[in-house]
C-alpha cells in the first residue's frame, strides 16, 4: 500500500502515548496512519528525510493575538502559526460578540487551525485595553450563545483580571465570565495580572481546566509571596486548575518559573501571547518560549506536552489534534535543536544565554506540507 507522506527517521515524540523513539511517521488521506521503525519499508508519494530532527504532534499555542485590523494588537495567524512550526494558534480574547464574525471571516484564508476563546467584553480588544471597567459592555447572554453557536471555532470565556483592565469592578467582571462560561459548558481563561483583583480571590473561582495566563509573571502579588507557593495557587492545582506561561511583554519571569520547577512542579501549558508588540522580543516565537523553558530545566518531553497534548486537553479537541496516534488529523512539526549560545531575555529585561535554540524546519497540517524551509525561513 501506498502511503501520501513518510516521515522518516526522526525521534518522535508523542507525550499522549508515551511514544519517544526514532521512528518512520507514516501520513495518508490527511491523518496519521502508523508509526513504524525508522526503516522501515515503505512506499510513499513523499519522503521526508527527518533524521537529526524531532518530529513531534502539530504545536499548539493556547494564548495569542491575531485578529488583524480591527485591534491594534494582531498578527497574521501564518506569521505565528504555520510559518513558526505551529499549527493551531488560538486567540485569546481579541473578539467578543459584537465583532467576532468578522474576526472569523479575517481568519478564513489562514492556514494554520485558528481558535479563539470569547472576551466577555462586548468588542473584545478593540476599542481600549480597559475592556472590563464598564458593566454595559460585558454581553453574558449573547456570549453564551456565541459560544453555542460557533462551537467549531469557540473554545472558552476569556477575562482579564487587571487593575487596568477592570477599573474600579474588582473581582465581579471575573466572577460573571466564569458564570458565563459555567453556562455555556467551556472553560474559563483568565489572565492574572497587578491587583485588584486579588490573585486569591481570582484562583478561588476557577475549577479543573481553566486556565490561568501568565501564571509565572514577575510582577508583585503573583503565585509566590515571600519565597513560598500561595495556598490558593496550591490549592488550585490540586483541582486540576491549568497554569501557562503565556509568555507575553510583561509576563514571563525567569525566576518565577525557576522557583516553580525547583518545587517540583511543571507548567501545564507553554504559550507564547504574541501580538505586534512582542513579536521581535522578548517573545519572538513560542518555539523560542519553549527553549527557554528547556533551558530552565523543563524536560523536553514535557515541553512537548506542554504544546501539544496539554493544550489540545484544554480547548476539548484532544480526540483531533496534539497526538500522533494513528487516526489523528496529520499536524506535524518538524523541529530543529541548534546547539550554541544564544541570550533570551524574559519580560523582565533579564537575558539568560540558552545553549539549544528550537528552530522550525517543516509544517505539515492537515497531511500537507505548508511550511517548508528555505533560506529565508518557513515560507508559507
Ligand atoms: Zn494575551
Amino acid at each position: 500500500m501506498k502511503v501520501d507522506l513518510a516521515i522518516r527517521g526522526g525521534r518522535v515524540i508523542d507525550p499522549a502515548t508515551g511514544l519517544d523513539r526514532e521512528g518512520t511517521v507514516l501520513v495518508s488521506d490527511k491523518r496519521i496512519l502508523a508509526i513504524e521503525a525508522p526503516d522501515a519499508a515503505v512506499e510513499a508519494e513523499r519522503v521526508i528525510d527527518a533524521r537529526g530532527l524531532l518530529v513531534l504532534p502539530g504545536l499548539i499555542d493556547l494564548h495569542a493575538h491575531c485578529f488583524v485590523g480591527e485591534t491594534r494588537l494582531g498578527l497574521p495567524p501564518d506569521r505565528i502559526g504555520v510559518q513558526q512550526g505551529v499549527t493551531t494558534v488560538v486567540d485569546a480574547g481579541s473578539s467578543g460578540v459584537d465583532n467576532l464574525l468578522r474576526f472569523r471571516e479575517s481568519v478564513r484564508g489562514a492556514r494554520t487551525r485558528v481558535l479563539a476563546y470569547i472576551n466577555l467584553a462586548r468588542d473584545g480588544l478593540a476599542r481600549h485595553r480597559g475592556e472590563l471597567a464598564d458593566p454595559r459592555m460585558l454581553a453574558p447572554d449573547e456570549t453564551v450563545e456565541a459560544l453555542r453557536a460557533h462551537g467549531g471555532f469557540l473554545v472558552g470565556v476569556k477575562a482579564r483580571a487587571s487593575a487596568s483592565v477592570v477599573g474600579d469592578q474588582g473581582i465581579a467582571p471575573v466572577r460573571l465570565a466564569k458564570e458565563t462560561a459555567k453556562r455555556a459548558g467551556v472553560p474559563l481563561m483568565v489572565h492574572i495580572g497587578n491587583a485588584p483583583p486579588r490573585l486569591e480571590e481570582v484562583l478561588e473561582l476557577l475549577e479543573a481546566g481553566d486556565i490561568v495566563s501568565h501564571a509565572f509573571h514577575g510582577k508583585k502579588g503573583g503565585i509566590y509571596r515571600d519565597g513560598t507557593l500561595l495556598p490558593e495557587a496550591r490549592a488550585a492545582l490540586e483541582r486540576g486548575v491549568l497554569f501557562d506561561v503565556a509568555h507575553g511583554q510583561a509576563s514571563f519571569s525567569y525566576a518565577t518559573c525557576r522557583r516553580f520547577l525547583a518545587d517540583g512542579l511543571v507548567p501545564h501549558i507553554i504559550s507564547s501571547d504574541l501580538w505586534r508588540g512582542n513579536e521581535t522580543g522578548p517573545v519572538v516565537s513560542l518555539l523560542h518560549c519553549m527553549s527557554k523553558l528547556l533551558h530552565l530545566g523543563m524536560p523536553l518531553q514535557e515541553v512537548v506536552a506542554a504544546t501539544t497534548w496539554r493544550p489540545a486537553v484544554a480547548l476539548h479537541r484532544q480526540h483531533e489534534i496534539g497526538s500522533l496516534a494513528p487516526g489523528r488529523i496529520a499536524d506535524i512539526s518538524i523541529i530543529r535543536q541548534v546547539r550554541g549560545q544564544f541570550p533570551l531575555q524574559d519580560s523582565e529585561g533579564v537575558t539568560e544565554v540558552v545553549s539549544c535554540l528550537l528552530e522550525p524546519v517543516m509544517t505539515i497540517r492537515h497531511g500537507h506540507i505548508v511550511g517548508d524551509i528555505g533560506p529565508g525561513g518557513i515560507s508559507a
